[in-house]
């Protein structure tokens, strides 16, 4: 039995499917992918939050060992994206062709290219000296994880202690920059002032790795195909159906319950849930009771709009972030809502640039992410319709097209709307940050504390957030599975 069918319930459910496991799913929401979603209205499709992911080959590792054909098609995106900073007209293009990015600095950062290519140096190399002994390791004790981190060469921690943002000014001097390459830190859900620099290795994975990747008709293709392939194996998904109680029998989980009082029988159980909420609202253990959790870094919460517009914009690109002029100032107070609002950072997605039937002819649809403080900080969500309006505003003048005026159709969904459709905690976007004493054998463990039958997947548990993680995730709780209980095919 599977609670969950985001990335991480779907893929670790295919995998068990494929060893004989028999498996079943419950999900809260009406229809599969978690916060990896579709929305529809008036004509309109939106993916509802993921819009494109790195590290695509460990979807190539999932149907690999999975053996089904890859369920949907990669588009890798050159550029990577675009970036606007307030007050002006241009919008630097992030190339992974170095030659090409250093043009696009050339007025403001002198010798570009081979600062660049220092800075990614060092970040290459943590990533390959960390990628197969850290990312993608099950740890079995809090020792076993430290001792891991002993392999780690010594040549790396500085990063460890430094953050992202002094990275930054050590490589580079304009702020352009400095803030442009810093922006993978929200990729995390935090701010390059609380990121520590080992996550500089993000920048090497999106700038000379693997890149950034697409689906090619959106990215819910990812969940279509996998349903097909859920038809093939006979699993069973009940959906509408949230979990909200369980009972034990002789230290194991012997069933859950959902909010009808229904019983769910199951051998082995798997929470794609919030690895930490679900330990603290389900079974209320003390170690994670609502003060800890609260007392714990989670990542900041998604405002979302899905938007259809009248017309073409051709001055928006298909990724793009809309950056203020106090960058400092707001990514150091955004967390615990100490700025106001009136002059919002976001991001910006045209899926109608490259999926024609995302949007009626001669429309686009937008999707627009605000990063705003969690439910803990800022609980109050009368203000939406505020905030969704100086968003537009501000973009319309930015791209010299008139949004609000061409508007055929807003959904706007805040932390609290996440928090209620998704049971994200606290309404946090990404789960549990990603500070070093919330990885590895520090973030909850995939295996239940308690009930030796309970399993965890997910941006909450090992490895992290991200589509790719979530991947890596399902194939490290699967390996548990398969050690404690076995290979049902053998
Ligand atoms: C706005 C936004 C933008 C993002 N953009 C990107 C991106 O561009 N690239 C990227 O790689 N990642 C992105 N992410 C992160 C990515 O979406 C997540 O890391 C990933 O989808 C998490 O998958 P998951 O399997 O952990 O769980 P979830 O997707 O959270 O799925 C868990 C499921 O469990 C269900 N559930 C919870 N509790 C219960 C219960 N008690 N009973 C029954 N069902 C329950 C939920 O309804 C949900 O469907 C983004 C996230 C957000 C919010």
């Amino acid at each position: 039995m599977i609670v969950g069918t985001g990335l991480g319930g779907l893929t670790t459910a295919l995998r068990l499917a494929k060893l004989g496991y028999q498996v079943e799913m419950v999900e809260k929401y009406h229809q599969p992918g978690g916060r990896l979603n579709q929305l529809k209205k008036d004509g309109f499709t939106w993916d509802m939050a993921p819009t494109f992911f790195s590290m695509s080959y460990e979807f190539k590792e999932f149907v690999e060992s999975t053996g089904i054909e890859m369920p949907f098609e990669f588009v890798e995106l050159d550029p990577l994206y675009a970036v606007n900073f307030a007050n002006s007209d241009k919008f630097y293009m992030i190339y992974k062709d170095l030659k090409k990015l250093a043009k696009e600095f050339e007025a403001v950062e002198p010798d570009f290219e081979a600062k660049m290519t220092r800075y990614l140096a060092g970040a290459g190399k943590l990533f390959h000296d960390t990628e197969n002994i850290i990312i993608k390791q099950n740890f079995n004790s809090l020792a076993h994880f430290l001792l891991q981190m002993t392999r780690v060469p010594w040549v790396h921690a500085p990063k460890m202690i430094r953050s992202m943002w002094s990275e930054m000014e050590r490589h580079f001097e304009s702020r352009e920059v400095k803030e442009i390459f810093s922006l993978v830190a929200f990729f995390l859900g935090a701010t390059p002032f609380d990121t520590p620099a080992v996550y500089s290795l993000l920048s090497y994975t999106e700038m000379v790795h693997d890149g950034y990747h697409n689906v090619r008709g959106g990215m819910y293709k990812i969940v279509e195909g996998l349903m097909k392939e859920f038809e093939k194996e006979n699993i069973k998904i009940t959906f509408n159906t949230e979990i909200t109680g369980y009972v034990e029998s002789n230290g194991q989980l012997s069933h859950l319950v959902d909010t009808e009082g229904k019983r769910w029988d199951a051998d082995i159980f798997v929470i794609n849930a919030d690895a930490a909420g679900f330990r603290s609202q389900i079974f209320k253990r003390p170690k994670f009771t609502e003060e800890r959790l609260d007392r714990m870094k989670w990542t900041l919460a998604p405002f979302t709009m899905y938007v259809g517009v009248k017309g073409k914009i051709d001055t928006l690109h298909h990724h793009n972030y809309f950056l203020g002029s106090n960058f400092k100032e707001y990514a150091g107070k955004i967390f615990k809502n100490s700025i106001s609002l009136s002059k919002p950072y976001y991001y910006v997605n045209v899926n109608s640039r490259h999926n024609k039937e995302s949007a009626p002819e001669g429309c686009e649809n937008l999707f627009i992410l605000c990063p705003v403080p969690d439910l803990r900080f800022k609980p109050d969500w009368s203000d939406r319709d505020e905030l969704a309006d100086t968003i537009l505003t501000d973009l319309s003048q930015r791209i010299g097209f008139d949004v609000k005026g061409n508007l055929m159709t807003l959904t706007v969904m805040d932390p609290k709307d996440w928090e209620r459709d998704f049971n994200l905690y606290k309404g946090s976007g990404l789960g549990l940050a990603h500070d070093l004493n919330q990885i590895g054998g520090f973030r909850p463990k995939n295996y239940d504390e308690v009930f030796g039958n309970v399993f965890y997947v997910g941006a909450s548990t090992t490895p992290g957030t991200g589509l790719p993680m979530t991947v890596i995730s399902s194939r490290l709780v699967t390996e548990r599975i398969q050690k404690k209980h076995g290979l049902i095919l053998a």
